[in-house]
């Protein structure tokens, strides 16, 4: 193993990503500036993420706290076309009208005029900057505390808020983390959840909701449960298997008092419990066997996950693969994002825990990497079964706390790696593995990114092969998107 000891990017690199982006492109065709274009990858890679992190002299307390801005890149006929747009959520409109910061951010960002004038505002400036998936004829724009924006999937014009046909109340929340079954219940679906949570009342309901994904009816609601939880629950991501939907409800207090004041943001009074023990929340999914019946509660090792690379079913067991964290990690009201010192932040490493479901106890928890990393996940077709590799964006360096900078393919049954870097200057977001049309072999296909490249000062969209992480095709960008949440893939249009 090449140990890499010491830091090797610069700050400065680093954070000139974070910018407004200035300009709202239409199917400008790219070209490469290395390789070529599979021509049997067809389908759009759409990605969101926050595009809009200062007004009016107002700089955002977190880049989380961002307007979404979505770019979609078309691949057609060995061509590439790239198209973006802010989402225009009623909060995006009104403050572009009035050229300054209307609303208080989620992650701490304040409106202009101190404490004062943020006191009592308890307004959720729904932001859509989460994710980005396709759903039958509509392109849902994710903000997991308040339902989807709708946009057009070809020309990203904003179709306005969505409630899914009547499916979800307004203001219900919706999750940025769906999870796409390929097929395990008779035809692919979209699952996903939102959770109403009545803070300081020790009360949480999670609805698992399932859609049909293909056919005439793509977009109809298949699977419709509520199940209630007697504690707080602060839940960003969840898997599935073909039978079960896995919460983890991380060990967290929330105290609303300095929101509610006006010192932070509602997201900064989130704390981790020191030695606290989350727990597993295991909700059978109406589609799959265990339909009915209650949901299971397992006690979690100690530590934070926002975000889960898959579960699988081994018998009666469930296997989950999550990114730990010792414990939340939190950008305070004090602080400045943009010199954030990774040196103090916990880094993210992927575990494995092993969930007996006949004793309701966790087996086994392991560290499978020791890598700092992010962003993970499985072949789709995989989603919910015991997969061979994963891809992730991880550190350059093999130990310690830094920005993404590489993207690795791991063998989780060898532990072996490929990784292709971008580092010293380039910068990795979420690496999407998009499955070779028609083939089965699991590692066939591309990986594709979105690099901050800290030179050009500009983003670059990157192909790579899935198998051995080589490159296919690099394209330098005409924008500059700052680092980025997360994308889909549609083959259609
Ligand atoms: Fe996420």
């Amino acid at each position: 193993m090449t140990i890499t000891p010491t830091r090797i990017y610069s700050r400065e690199d680093w954070s000139s990503a974070f910018v407004n982006v200035q300009e709202e492109l239409t199917n400008v065709t790219l070209n490469p500036a290395r390789g070529e274009i599979p021509t049997d990858l067809k389908g759009t890679f759409y990605r969101n993420g926050p595009g809009r992190l200062e007004r009016n002299g107002y700089r955002v307390h977190h880049p989380f706290d961002g307007d979404g801005m979505i770019a979609a890149m078309r691949f057609e006929n060995g061509a590439v076309a790239f198209t973006n747009r802010f989402v225009r959520t009623e909060g995006w409109l009104a403050e572009e009208k009035a050229g300054k910061v209307l609303y208080r951010g989620v992650f701490g960002s304040q409106k202009p005029g101190g404490r004062f004038s943020n006191a009592f505002d308890l307004r959720l400036k729904n932001i859509a900057n989460t994710n980005v998936v396709r759903l039958g004829d509509q392109l849902l724009a994710l903000w997991e505390a308040a339902e989807p924006y709708t946009m057009d999937p070809v020309s990203l014009d904003t179709r306005g808020l969505s409630h899914l046909n009547g499916v979800l109340k307004k203001g219900e929340s919706f999750s940025a983390h769906p999870r796409f079954d390929p097929s395990h219940q008779e035809r692919p679906r979209m699952v996903t959840f939102g959770v109403k949570t009545f803070p300081p009342f020790p009360s949480s309901t999670i609805r698992l909701m399932e859609f049909a994904t293909d056919g005439p009816d793509a977009g109809a609601l298949l699977n419709d449960r509520s199940d209630k939880f007697p504690c707080f629950a602060f839940l960003h991501d969840f898997a599935i298997t073909p039978n079960w939907a896995v919460f983890l409800q991380n060990s967290l207090s929330f105290d609303p008092f300095p929101f509610v004041t006006g010192r932070k943001g509602a997201a900064q009074c989130l704390a981790s419990r020191p030695g606290g023990k989350g727990q597993f929340w295991l909700i059978p999914r109406d589609s799959g066997r265990f339909a009915g019946k209650e949901p299971l509660i397992i006690k979690a090792p100690s530590g934070f996950v926002f975000h889960h690379l898959n579960a699988f079913e081994e018998g009666n067991d469930i296997i989950i693969d999550s990114i730990v964290y010792d414990s939340f990690p939190l950008i305070g009201p004090d602080d400045d994002f943009t010199q954030v010192d990774f040196d103090n932040l916990p880094e993210g490493i992927l575990h494995r825990c092993h969930l007996d479901l006949s004793r309701r106890i966790v087996q086994k928890n392991e560290r499978i990497t020791s890598r700092t990393c992010e962003f993970a996940m499985v072949n789709p077709l995989r989603q919910g079964l015991s997969a061979r590799y994963a891809w992730m964006a991880v550190a350059e360096r093999e130990v310690g706390n830094d920005p993404l900078q590489a993207i690795q393919k791991l063998d989780l049954i060898t532990g072996n790696t490929r990784t292709w870097s971008a580092a010293p200057r380039g910068f990795v977001s979420e690496p999407l593995m998009v499955s070779r049309p028609g083939v089965s072999v699991e590692d066939d296909g591309w990986v594709l990114d979105i690099v901050w490249n800290g030179a050009r000062k500009a983003s670059d969209l990157v192909i790579l092969d899935a198998s051995d992480l080589s490159e296919v095709a690099l394209f330098e960008l005409p924008l500059a998107i700052p680092h980025g949440l997360h994308g889909s893939w549609a083959e259609f249009p």
